[in-house]
């Protein structure tokens, strides 16, 4: 099988919901929601940055205001984005619907799996893992009219069985939320989702690809321990 790996030294910010929340939130979600003027800020950083060429965008949970905030801001900037969707969420209050998948691909957006019920995978038998990573996917196939070939995986929680039903179920790219820059032989894309309280300085670090060296050692553990576990 061949896997398309994200660009080498690639930075991928990954955001959640944009403005206010349309829906209950689950338990510490709110953090990774983040206000209409800092969105804008952040947009105008990437488009600044000297690595603007090495940052892409992503947004995992599906939420309305993929839509109808975060679009149109990037179009407005020659951005674009790929969008997670959680299948179990569509067209129920504050999540996108039908509908609004088709307009974000006319927009020029990508569409992805986030799996169904929003779950932990790590903790799923592999019949109820079948259902978050193949029926998902075959009925966002069906909105899309196209194959749909990349998965965000929720809360960033995998394990050996989950990349291995990932590989299995012809997931070409995989993104997980480790932090840090792309490398050659990265299955899953480590990705930094963005917290409502991350300062510019931080934000300035993913952007640039710096890592603090103990920072960095502590990731690369972490992930050694996910990827074998
Ligand atoms: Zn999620």
């Amino acid at each position: 099988m061949k896997l398309t790996f994200a660009r080498r030294n690639a930075r991928i910010v990954n955001f959640h919901g944009i403005g206010l929340p349309a829906r209950e939130l689950e338990p510490g979600e709110a953090d990774y929601w983040v206000s209409l003027p800092r969105f804008r800020d952040i947009l105008d950083r990437i488009v600044d940055h000297p690595d603007r060429a090495l940052v892409s965008i992503t947004f995992d949970d599906g939420n309305k205001s993929d839509l109808e905030i975060a679009a149109p801001e990037l179009l407005r900037r020659g951005l674009d984005a790929e969008i997670f969707v959680l299948t179990g969420r569509l067209g129920q209050s504050g999540s996108l619907g039908v509908d609004d998948i088709g307009e974000l691909l006319r927009l020029g957006m990508r569409i992805g799996s986030h799996g169904q019920s929003h779950s932990d995978w790590t903790s799923l038998s592999s019949r109820q893992l079948d259902v978050e990573l193949v029926a998902s996917r075959a009925r966002l196939e069906e909105i899309c009219g196209a194959p749909v070939r990349s998965a965000a995986i929720p809360f960033g929680r995998y394990n050996g069985a989950v990349l291995g039903a990932l590989r299995k179920a012809g997931y070409d790219a995989v993104y997980s939320s480790d932090g840090g820059c792309v490398d050659r032989v990265s299955f899953p894309s480590p990705r930094t989702s963005v917290r409502h309280d991350m300062s510019d300085a931080a934000l300035d670090k993913i952007l640039s690809g710096q890592l603090q060296p103990m920072r960095l050692l502590r990731r690369n553990a972490a992930v050694a321990m996910k990827r074998w576990a």
